[in-house]
């Protein structure tokens, strides 16, 4: 294992359950998560680890090359895993600018600087990066997104994102750098920004608030569990060939719709409510602008080259994360 990693976005939803996994799996690895604490970011998910002696925190923006110079001298980092974003269609849409600075210039800092210190020997350092499937664009009815697929991305956030991919994927074949890139579906799991659809809908049902759902629930898209998610990573940074990327899938591809009735039939139960009686809370929207019809991950070549598949049960994955959202709904309002 490396021994001195840079995490970045290790406050948000995904980061943290990498974090909590890595710094209690690697005793003798130092973990820095360098996060700037947006709307998104809270360190209140990862508290069960900050203390620990292998773990850092430093409150600071990607953005900032000077502040990322002083870091890597101070830690000699010989990786970085790179999931800071802005990561909310919505909001990419409200405001595209924050995600081309972040995502974009942000990610592009990050290899600047890492190409810097590391430029006297290449060997055993690596730049993780950490994407999305949605670099692919959107599918009909058919098909799954391939790593060999063309990017087509249709959102702003999705064209940040592949902007930033093609960053790094230029910096390995111009300057060598040992690079990595994932891409994955929508994760879904315990501690993730109510912003995003499972927990808005859960919580809006705790609440008795309507339920909003684009046009008319029928975009597909397929559902990753964290957990699944960060050991993918896991196994990816320890083992993933340089210069290649890699796709992660959940292989459950459900509607928004069906999503969202299979919800409240577990809220209702969970809050001893009539069946369905939620059902009342929904109500379709005007359908997001430029919204992609389908996402759907082939993952074959992370299961052919590391055996890796999803191992979280959808249905168990859904009911253990509306539980863990619900009983911290339950704190709240004590
Ligand atoms: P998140 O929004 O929950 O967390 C992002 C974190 O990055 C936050 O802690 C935030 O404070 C931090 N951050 C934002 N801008 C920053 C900046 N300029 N400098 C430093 N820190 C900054 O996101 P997430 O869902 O955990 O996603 C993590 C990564 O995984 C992102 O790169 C995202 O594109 C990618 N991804 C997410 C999903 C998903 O379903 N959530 C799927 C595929 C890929």
């Amino acid at each position: 294992m490396k021994k001195s990693i840079l995490i970045t976005g290790g406050a948000g939803f995904i980061g943290s359950h990498l974090l909590r996994l890595l710094v209690n799996e690697y005793p003798e690895t130092n973990f820095v998560n360098l996060d700037s604490l947006t709307y998104a970011g809270d360190l209140k998910r990862i508290d069960d680890i900050s203390n620990q002696p292998n773990y850092n925190f430093v409150h600071g923006d990607i953005t900032d090359l000077s502040l990322l110079k002083i870091l890597f001298e101070k830690y000699n980092f010989d990786s970085v895993i790179h999931l800071a974003a802005e990561s909310h269609v919505d909001q990419s849409i409200i405001n595209p600018f924050s995600f081309a600075q972040t995502n974009v210039l942000g990610t592009l800092n990050l290899l600047e600087i890492a190409k810097e210190f590391w430029s006297k020997n290449f060997n055993d350092k690596l730049f993780y990066h950490i994407s999305t499937d949605e670099v692919y664009g959107s599918l009909g009815e058919e098909g799954s997104f391939k790593e060999i697929d063309p990017y087509k991305p249709r959102s702003p956030y999705s064209a940040s994102k592949a902007s930033s991919d093609h960053f790094v994927n230029s910096y390995f074949h111009t300057y060598g750098l040992p690079i990595i890139i994932s891409n994955s579906s929508n994760n879904y799991g315990p501690d993730q920004d109510y912003e995003k659809l499972i927990p808005l809908v859960i919580k809006n049902i705790f609440e008795k608030k309507s339920i909003p759902i684009y046009g008319k629930g029928e975009n597909i898209r397929d559902w990753l569990y964290v957990g699944d998610h960060v050991r993918a990573i896991e196994l990816i940074f320890k083992n993933g060939r340089i210069g290649e990327n890699y796709n992660i899938g959940g292989q459950n591809e459900i509607r928004n719709i069906d999503l969202v009735n299979q919800i409240i039939k577990i809220c209702d139960k969970l809050l001893d409510r009539p069946e369905n009686s939620s059902l009342k809370f929904i109500k379709f929207v005007q359908d997001r602008k430029g919204h992609d019809y389908r996402y759907s991950v082939d993952f074959s070549k992370l299961n052919n080259e590391f055996g890796w598949n999803p191992m979280k049960n959808f249905n168990e994955g859904l009911q253990e994360t509306i539980k863990s959202y619900i009983d911290k709904l339950k704190t709240i309002k004590k």
